[in-house]
């Protein structure tokens, strides 16, 4: 009987398209092939595979079967599944599948082995080549490095015929983690969370649990035992840790590495494509057990995914906001649902949908109270700004610069955190009152003074910063104002001249040996004074770190979004957490202009409960996440009529369906972007209504012209 295979293709195509397979090539769902697309040849992965031969249309052949490993079924459910809650094309999250592929697989290893032939002309050069090459076969460079000879001589053995060329899989195997090993000593809270979880895991099946603990409650080191538990129950068992920054992954590598004896798999943007070939054929064929690594570690094709970790579990980091658009942490449950594993959401400060599927009990929630050992939650105090401003031109307050001088003095370190890259948020002309403007874009470019370039940190242009003024020619009346942590890290030179002064943020740190570096000198005392964005207010542990300084504690507050409160809470309760995490006591000083405000408010009282009470509250009056639904459409385009007429199509084409509410069409905050005009739909939807296909079926009831792109974005994070 002849059959048809569904072929899926990682490119804009409506769906996977059918092809006639070829007699006897016995083609497997999950297998990757080329097949002919008009005049290309295109590769994809089969999909599905039925009998029938296409009816009175005669289907083109699959052309040929390729070695790489299959997709599991369990990856495609999730591919499958993923473009549904994105109201997306199913060859987004497949291109994220097949990242690893990419790269060609390692070529095989030239190497030179015995022989047993002895060379006519035997030399002491030559004795000494063939005395090495008994060590077993290895490369003509390895081998004349051992011997102690010239290429020449090994060459000669090769010639003579004592020797032999042969091609070997290169070793890539994976170093297996040590399960014999010892675990820490757990405290009683510890061991409880361990005990749930390894409960959890005997059960089977797919399961959700939230380890709540505050920062330093020693959260890492129980999933390190549930990963201990998981793989010594079965030895084809994998696990995956999700980070949201890569600047993290290093020092949870080093924790998995000191544990079991063996580094795990690291998977992210930074890795080096053979290395990302390597690591992708070790998952797919279950070398790899452990892979510690950002969001897009969620698509590699595990064999038997037991246990899925996502660490920070409330960083909006999870959330990709290009190309395809996900939340990382809401798609790492649904494939733990898809493959029957656990899924461990894990912070100290959860999101409130994270809490509300806790307090719901769909999620086990387990909670670590306080520190481990000695280590006290730091006092966070509020520094009122309006009564102790800073001198004019200067962005720390006298009480923050006396704490500093303290801490100094004692030989302890202090993190300035200023969630701000670069020197200046804004660049004016004194003279005309002009902003520096990216040309193409609605936002104001950011000065950097490391490389005296005005930077929009939107689309990545950057100019020279000029000496007049580009609207009114003024000389050198261009200002900077406001700060950015090199400004702040300015003026803490200035304060403290003898001090060890450092920046941490992606412009000074561009990739994960960066970030390793500099957090070993941070630990390692080498450091007094570290300015830092959030690349390093979380997760990391320094010993000797006892004095925090929120340089704008309001910062984030004024974005006025749906979440402005929650990530401010957040992240500052993240930034605050890095002090005193050993014996030492720790300090946190938030500067602010509106100490009365509720979110810093209970940050000083360190009262998260009375926090996500009020923010549960009014989100429920208001119908947001989670006790309702959230979509927005961002439409864009060049031509403003186009674009115009495009989204009045759209929004008289509004199905009407009930608990559903549209907003818009509006200018987005962000009205201009490379020069294309933007607008922007906002959808609230009750949490009873399937939001996903109201989206699919309004989008699909207007046109959209070739000169407009619309995105679909679930669950938005970014209002602008
Ligand atoms: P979290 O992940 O909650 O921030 P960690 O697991 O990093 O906390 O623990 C904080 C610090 O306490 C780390 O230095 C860790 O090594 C140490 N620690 C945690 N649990 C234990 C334990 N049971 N025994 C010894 N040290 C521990």
């Amino acid at each position: 009987m002849p059959r048809i295979a569904s072929v899926l293709l990682p490119m804009p195509l409506p769906e996977a398209f059918d092809y006639a397979e070829p007699e006897g090539l016995g083609l497997v769902v999950g297998e990757h092939v080329t097949v002919p697309l008009g005049p290309r040849v295109v590769r994809g992965v089969v999909t599905a595979i039925r009998d029938g031969t296409g009816g009175n249309r005669p289907l083109k052949p699959v052309l040929e079967r390729l070695d790489d490993p299959p997709l599991p079924p369990g990856v495609l459910t999730f591919i499958d599944w993923a473009a549904k809650y994105s109201v997306d094309l199913a060859a987004w999250p497949l291109a994220m599948a097949l990242r690893g592929l990419r790269h060609p697989p390692a070529k095989p290893d030239r190497v030179l082995a015995l022989t047993g032939t002895t060379p006519a002309r035997m030399t002491p050069a030559r004795l000494k080549g063939l005395a090495a090459a008994q060590q077993g076969p290895m490369s003509a460079a390895a081998l004349a490095s051992l011997a102690g000879v010239s290429a020449g001589v090994i060459k000669g053995l090769v010639d003579e015929g004592a020797l032999a060329v042969a091609f070997v899989a290169p070793d890539t195997r994976f170093p297996q983690p040590d399960l014999t090993r010892p675990a820490q000593t757990l405290n009683p809270n510890q061991s409880a969370s361990v005990q749930a979880l390894g409960e959890m895991l005997a059960a089977g099946g797919f399961q959700a649990a939230l380890l709540d603990g505050v920062t330093g409650s020693g959260k890492t080191e129980v999933y390190l035992e549930a990963a201990a538990k998981a793989l010594a129950a079965d030895p084809d068992a994998q696990v995956l840790v999700l980070l949201p920054e890569i600047a993290l992954t290093q020092a949870v590598l080093a924790r998995f590495e000191a544990r079991f004896g063996a580094m795990p798999a690291e998977w992210h943007s930074g890795i080096a494509p053979p290395r990302r070939r390597r690591v992708w054929e070790a998952v797919a064929d279950g070398q790899a057990r452990i892979v510690v690594g950002a969001r897009s570690a969620l698509f590699l094709p595990f064999r038997k995914l037991a246990l899925i970790v996502v660490d920070e579990e409330h960083d909006s980091s999870f959330k990709q906001e290009e190309g395809f658009i996900y939340q990382a942490r809401d798609l790492a449950v649904a494939r733990a649902k898809i493959e029957g594993a656990l899924v461990v959401l894990a912070s100290a400060t959860p999101s409130l949908e994270t809490l509300w599927n806790a307090q719901q009990g769909r999620y086990r929630w387990l909670r670590l109270g306080t520190r481990h050992g000695a280590a006290q939650l730091p006092d966070i105090d509020l520094i009122d700004m309006r009564v102790t401003p800073p001198e004019p031109g200067r962005w720390l307050s006298r009480p923050l610069v006396e704490a500093m001088a303290v801490t100094l003095a004692r030989g302890e370190q202090t993190l300035l955190f200023l969630n701000r890259r670069g020197y200046a948020p804004l660049v004016l002309c004194k003279a005309c009152g002009e902003k520096m403007k990216s040309p193409d874009s609605d936002s104001w470019l950011v000065e950097h003074r490391y490389t005296g370039r005005l930077v929009c940190h939107l689309t990545g242009f950057s100019m020279k910063k000029p000496e007049a003024c580009p609207h009114c020619g003024a000389k050198d009346s261009l200002v900077s104002i406001g700060p950015g942590v090199e400004r702040v890290e300015e003026e803490a030179r200035h304060l403290f001249p003898e001090a060890r002064v450092a920046v941490f943020s992606s412009d000074t740190v561009f990739d994960a040996a960066g970030a390793r570096a500099l957090v070993e000198t941070m630990a390692a005392g080498e450091i007094d004074i570290l300015v830092a964005t959030q690349a390093a207010a979380k997760g990391h542990n320094f010993p000797n770190l006892t004095l925090v300084g929120v340089v704008d504690a309001d910062l984030s507050l004024r974005g006025g979004d749906l979440r402005a409160g929650e990530r401010t809470f957040q992240l500052l309760a993240q930034a605050a957490g890095r002090a005193g995490r050993h014996e030492k006591p720790g300090r946190a000083l938030l500067q602010t202009y509106a100490p009365e405000h509720g979110v810093l408010q209970a940050l000083k009282a360190q009262d998260r409960d009375a926090f996500v009470e009020a923010e549960m509250a009014m989100r429920q009056d208001a119908g947001l996440p989670p006790f309702g639904r959230l979509a927005a459409v961002i439409a864009s385009g060049p031509d403003p009529i186009a674009l115009d007429a495009y989204c009045q199509a759209l929004a008289a084409a509004t199905p009407n369906a009930e608990g559903v509410e549209v907003f818009g069409p509006a200018d987005a905050p962000l009205a201009l972007v490379r020069g294309r005009r933007r607008k922007r739909f906002l959808v609230r939807a009750d949490r009873s209504v399937n939001l996903q296909g109201f989206m699919a079926a309004w989008k699909a009831r207007a046109r959209v012209p070739n000169s407009v792109r619309v995105v679909i974005d679930i669950d938005p994070y970014s209002f602008l």
